[in-house]
């Protein structure tokens, strides 16, 4: 597997710290409103990532946070005038809907930044005894960038360029107000206390921590002092990964990240999507019109780190490519119905080596750091083959190998081309009727997961006095 590292800007042979484990942190979410489409790429590309990985034989720790303590979520509280944390939960949960929707895995660990504060203290703590931070009189830290070496490392800035910059730029090097700042690159490591925010207690005052801080400690946390991999959206690499590579490699004394991918921006009809542009749209707003599985076959269809265009006939050509795939699928299963089990012709076994071949073009692609292009394009080539080399004669165990195939690189990439089958009315009244002789049985467990395999195919039970009524979801 190769990867892009943007530590060293180019494409590397990916080398675990622990043979057959991967490390993996990825920043998420801050939590103030739905999320957006853009926000889900990260999701969707990472996600791809860590299936595709698993299915290489790697046990993949993948640590994704929500970010539920900032200065948006503080302001959509005042706004509802609720606690922040109840905004937080509420887009937290409203998160991982869409997360499912997007047949995004949950990750390993979601930390809570709120849920950390004992730790962050702790690494500011020792920062400050190192001399790589210093607290002002208001109680707010600052980490002390010109004291960390490699600052610019991952961003490929230096800083005498950013200085002579802001110069050019007429910026004064000394904001009013603010003087007990030593220098203009400094960050905030802690804030004070404003009235009507949420604080926690801590050795400068009451306050809560800055952004960086969290995923350092964090990732620490949950990973270890250092990773395999930290991901993100490319707008993070400067200041908010600089500023984690400071502040973890300070504080530990080794290496914070080995690998660093960062993954391009969402446009929409070609330029920045904003909300005072009038072109912003939510994961929600898309799942009024589409199933969001075509949304993640969507963002797959380029490279990650490609900057991706969003419009409604790139959403509309991605539908119907994908039901290029799912209708062939459906075709073999058609096939399947009256197939025979006679043995595989010579000319079957060698279509079934070549289908094998459109899955080494798949992987190829793949591992040439996460080609999800040239990997769909490989799937649209092999259900062309089967296309074109399947009929009413074609044996089960032939038909099933392609229909494997097709399903099961499909799988790696999250998207599903497999429609779920329809339960047919008598074979759920036989397991209603199973499910009635295991409860006079007094067998619980088996009538309970008659209920629930029942309710993942949308069928509703209903006991009422006339016996147990059933319907179909809608
Ligand atoms: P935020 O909630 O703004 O911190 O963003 C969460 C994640 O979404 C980060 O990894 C961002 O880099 C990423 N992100 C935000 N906007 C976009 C976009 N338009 N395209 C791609 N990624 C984005
Ligand atoms: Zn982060």
């Amino acid at each position: 597997m190769r990867i892009y590292n943007t530590l060293s800007r180019r494409k590397e042979e990916f080398r675990p710290i622990e043979e057959g484990k991967i490390s993996m942190y990825v920043c998420g979410p801050t939590v103030y409103n739905l999320i957006h489409i853009g926000n889900a790429r990260p999701m969707i590309v990472f996600d791809t990532f860590r299936r595709y990985m698993t299915h290489k034989g790697y046990k993949v720790n993948y640590v994704s946070n929500f970010t539920d303590v900032d200065d948006k979520i503080i302001n959509k509280a005042n706004e509802e005038n609720l606690p922040s944390e109840e905004i937080s939960e509420r887009y937290i949960e409203e998160c991982k809907k869409d997360m499912k929707d997007m047949n995004v895995m949950p990750a390993s660990t979601h930390p809570k930044a709120t849920e950390e504060i004992g730790g962050m203290i702790e690494m500011i703590s020792r920062l400050i005894d190192m001399g790589y931070a210093y607290a002002t009189s208001d109680g707010t830290v600052y980490f002390r960038t010109k004291k960390f070496k490699d600052y610019g490392k991952l961003s490929h800035k230096n800083l005498d360029d950013l200085e002579s910059g802001h110069r050019s730029e007429g910026h004064a090097l000394k904001v009013a107000g603010t003087e007990e700042r030593e220098d203009d690159f400094d960050f905030v490591l802690w804030k004070p206390k404003k009235e009507g925010e949420p604080a926690w207690k801590s050795p400068w005052g009451e306050g809560r921590p800055g952004w960086h801080i969290e995923c350092s400690v964090m990732a620490k946390k949950y990973l270890g002092d250092t990773i395999d991999i930290h991901a993100g959206g490319e707008d993070l690499i400067f200041p908010h990964h600089e500023n984690e590579i400071a502040q973890s490699e300070a504080a530990n004394g080794a290496p914070f990240a080995n690998y660093w991918m960062h993954n391009g921006f969402l446009n929409i009809d070609n330029v920045k999507m904003s909300k005072s542009l009038g072109n912003f749209f939510t994961v929600r707003d898309i799942a009024e019109k589409y199933d969001l599985n075509v949304l993640r076959f969507f963002m797959l269809t380029a490279q990650y780190r490609s900057p991706l265009n969003f419009s409604a006939d790139l959403m509309e050509a991605a539908k119907s490519g994908l039901e290029r795939i799912s209708t062939a699928v459906e075709h073999l299963k058609f096939l399947l119905k009256n197939a025979s089990e006679t043995a595989l012709s010579e000319d079957e076994e060698k279509n079934l080596e070549a289908a094998k071949g459109y899955e080494t073009k798949f992987d190829e692609a793949m591992d040439d750091d996460l080609n999800t292009a040239d990997a769909i394009s490989a799937i649209f080539e092999l259900v062309k083959f089967v296309n074109t080399n399947v009929d009413e004669k074609s044996p089960a165990a032939y038909l099933n190998a392609l229909k494997e195939e097709i399903v099961g690189l499909s799988d790696i990439l999250g998207v599903k081309v497999e429609k779920a089958e329809e339960l047919l009315d008598a074979d759920i009244e036989a397991l209603i009727e199973e499910r009635q002789a295991a409860r006079k049985n007094k067998d619980f467990k088996r009538a309970d997961e008659i209920r629930d395999e029942l309710a993942a195919k949308g069928i509703i039970l209903e006991d009422t006095r006339q016996g147990v009524k059933w319907k179909r979801a809608d």
